[in-house]
């Protein structure tokens, strides 16, 4: 049995102070408020961890590098792909295995990777079909993160357009071969193995419902969902549907599907979405990258939709900038302030649901020990009132994280990996030599 004492805790009905959390075998065993201070003392305001519902790990190599020329869509796409041209198993775990430290070092505690560069050059397998998802597996174990490998099942280029040279990677060739592939993939205790259809355009609608049904029932699915307006028009030209509505057509919308970013959506999308308890996993900081648009979180919220958030292309890796952009974005889209409550914008950024770990996301008896605990002393998080920290405090802030009972990351420092940063800068300089 571990003790933590929390000079400050939001449990699930606020917060509460000289907090004493017990853990044992990863899980959270009491939590009492009012305590005497015994066991290891944790100063500042304790969160439950925060998940991360969507990653694409390699998508880190790009931070500060597509500017050029003023950096459009297209910039951004042509370094990805010749960066995803670029990757192997080996330089894929060292690269992940630094982004994934960075998560835990930001507050995440969970992450959902939806993987789809599968094969090797020319889409040619790997001795070893899954060495890529392994490389990730590995990484985020030896990061300390739990992993949701949410493993994607990526075939056209477009709607009736045949995968490009890059794209080969992606590809399986059919909804079928993929999933063999995929059940290949062993989950252990902090990995586990969900599927992900990459979107309406690189899966054809006669392939939905497979890849939905390769799924286990108790692991999510997640799509991108109209990201941009170019999706909607090229899916309704074809199908006559909305993606949203293509997805409802053929049974896959529910509870354990999460739509990435659901950012133009129509009034029927949001109440479709809403009324099938489907996840929606805003990425905000990716989105304004991106030039995405603002999606209507908060009619998805009041709609029944679940609502999490992700760290997407990680050009930024930051639970609270991540979170608050909910309220914030709704406030520049709605010329209005009082979106959301702070327990509405808390819960978004512990949904461990879409991102595999249910268990998770709540300082509660029985839940999965995942902490997270902010310094209020810091020039960003001096003078605030402590349930006022989501809209001050940034991942610099974050003092230690607790993942499944262990401590990840003590006084700042990740424990598992030294100088995670000298890690960073070899493989993304060496990524880019060429
Ligand atoms: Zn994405």
């Amino acid at each position: 049995m571990t003790t933590y004492w929390c000079e400050r805790a939001w449990l699930p009905d606020g917060i509460a102070e000289a907090v004493r959390i017990e853990i044992a075998d990863g899980r959270i065993v009491s939590v009492t408020a009012n305590a005497p201070k015994t066991g290891s003392v944790l100063n500042g305001l304790t969160l439950p961890g925060f998940a991360n519902g969507h990653s694409h790990a390699f998508h880190r190599a790009l931070r500060g590098r597509t500017h050029h020329e003023r950096g459009t869509f297209w910039t951004w796409r042509e370094r990805m792909y010749s960066l995803a041209a670029r990757l192997d198993p080996e330089s894929y775990y060292r690269l992940a295995r630094g982004v994934y430290a960075e998560m835990v070092l930001a507050g995440y505690t969970s992450v959902a990777e939806f993987h789809y560069l599968h094969h090797g050059p020319g889409g040619k397998p790997y001795a070893s079909p899954n060495a890529m998802g392994d490389a990730l597996r590995q990484a985020a174990r030896d990061a300390g993160i739990r992993m949701t490998l949410l493993d994607t099942c990526y075939l056209a280029g477009g709607i009736g357009v045949p995968p490009d040279e890059v794209q080969q990677r992606f590809s399986d060739g059919s909804a079928e071969k993929w999933a063999e592939r995929v059940a290949l993939l062993k989950e252990d205790d902090l990995f586990r193995v969900g599927g992900a259809i990459h979107s309406v355009r690189a899966v054809p609608e006669y392939e939905l419902p497979k890849v939905d049904n390769a799924v286990p029932e108790d692991r999510p699915l997640h799509i991108h969902l109209s990201e941009q307006r170019a999706e909607n028009e090229q899916c309704e030209a074809a199908y006559r549907w909305t993606p949203t509505g293509l997805l409802w057509d053929y049974g896959v919308l529910g509870e354990r599907l999460t739509a990435v970013h659901a950012t133009h959506l129509t009034e029927q999308d949001v109440k479709w979405l809403g009324e099938s308890r489907s996840g929606a996993c805003f990425c905000p900081t990716t989105e304004r990258d991106l030039g995405d648009g603002i999606g209507p979180a908060r009619s998805l919220l009041d709609a029944g939709a679940r609502l999490g958030v992700g760290s997407d292309s990680n050009a930024v890796v930051d639970a609270f900038e991540e979170t608050r952009a909910l309220e914030l974005d709704d406030r520049l889209a709605s010329e209005e302030r009082g979106r959301f409550t702070a327990e509405e914008l808390l819960a978004a950024g512990t949904e461990h649901i879409s991102a595999g770990w249910p268990e998770t996301g709540t300082l509660a008896a029985g839940a999965g020990a995942d902490l997270v605990t902010v310094a209020t002393d810091t020039v960003r998080t001096a003078g605030i009132e402590p349930s006022g920290v989501l809209f001050a405090a940034a991942a610099a802030d974050v003092r230690t994280v607790v993942v499944a009972g262990r401590e990840v990351v003590r006084d700042g420092a990740h424990v598992l990996i030294e100088r995670p940063e000298t890690l960073l800068a070899k493989e993304i300089e060496a990524l880019w030599q060429f």
